[in-house]
């Protein structure tokens, strides 16, 4: 079965200091009125402009061994060969802040106004982080509420294109998901249509599975280090 869910803009906007925050701008530092005005401007126009869906599907540790293994082209070991034998349930899940906000993006850039432009991509790429997150509390809360799996537990999403799992498996992922039907689609280079999108897996079970170092190979490329930040969470759990 698939939940498909419109969501409030209101509950995705990021705050002003995560969109600060975005531009590399460190908390406490002195900045220009215009600056933090851009941020605020930027949460008004995201609260305006996007129009937030998602889409979740529960599947089968077999089915979405297809949707992993894509083309063959994952890392070898790629992180989640690690997680998925110790996963409990399993969801694909995909969400996005719509069209219309990414081509305001674009407009302000063309436009000239560069600071507005910066701020309302950092607000728009917040706002699907944030609709990833909302989709990880929907599977926990689910599975928690029908006793699948324990409080203590955890899920987290994973996404192709990060941590050795090979950007092309979005094919597969977008072929048992269908996504389409939220409005997202996929380019021939396998980034998705709108841009401002999230789409993977939600990987639920004991919340040590998603605690691991952070020396892989493709560990050296990464820029984000974003599991370092979410496996406080994990640890908190413990
Ligand atoms: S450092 Fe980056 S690539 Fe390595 S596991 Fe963490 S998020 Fe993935």
């Amino acid at each position: 079965m698939k939940d498909i869910l419109t969501i409030a803009a209101a509950d995705l906007v990021p705050d002003a200091q995560s969109i600060l925050a975005a531009q590399g701008v460190l908390p406490g530092g002195n900045l220009r009125a215009e600056i933090v005005a851009g941020a605020e401007t930027a949460r008004e126009l995201f609260v305006e402009l996007a129009e937030p869906k998602a889409i979740m599907k529960e599947v089968s540790a077999r089915d979405f061994d297809s949707v992993y293994r894509g083309n063959g082209r994952n890392s070898q070991p790629a992180l989640l060969d690690f997680i998925l034998p110790r996963a409990s349930h399993l969801a694909l899940a995909a969400a996005t802040v719509g069209g219309t906000v990414s081509r305001r993006i674009t407009e302000l850039f063309e436009g000239g106004d560069y600071v507005l432009g910066a701020m309302l991509d950092a607000a728009a790429s917040g706002g699907a982080d944030r609709a990833s997150q909302m989709l990880e509390q929907l599977f926990y809360g689910r599975l928690t509420a029908t006793h699948e799996i324990e409080p203590i537990d955890e899920v987290y999403c994973y996404s192709p294109g990060y941590c050795g799992w090979h950007i092309s498996a979005q094919r597969q992922l977008f072929d048992h998901l269908r996504p389409e039907v939220i409005g997202l689609t996929l380019r021939e280079s396998f980034l998705m249509e709108p841009l401002k999108s999230i789409s993977g897996a939600l990987i639920a079970g004991p919340a040590t599975i998603h605690q691991f170092d952070d020396t892989f190979p493709f560990c050296a490329e990464c820029r984000t280090r974003s599991c370092r930040a979410r496996m406080g969470r994990a640890e908190k759990r413990n």
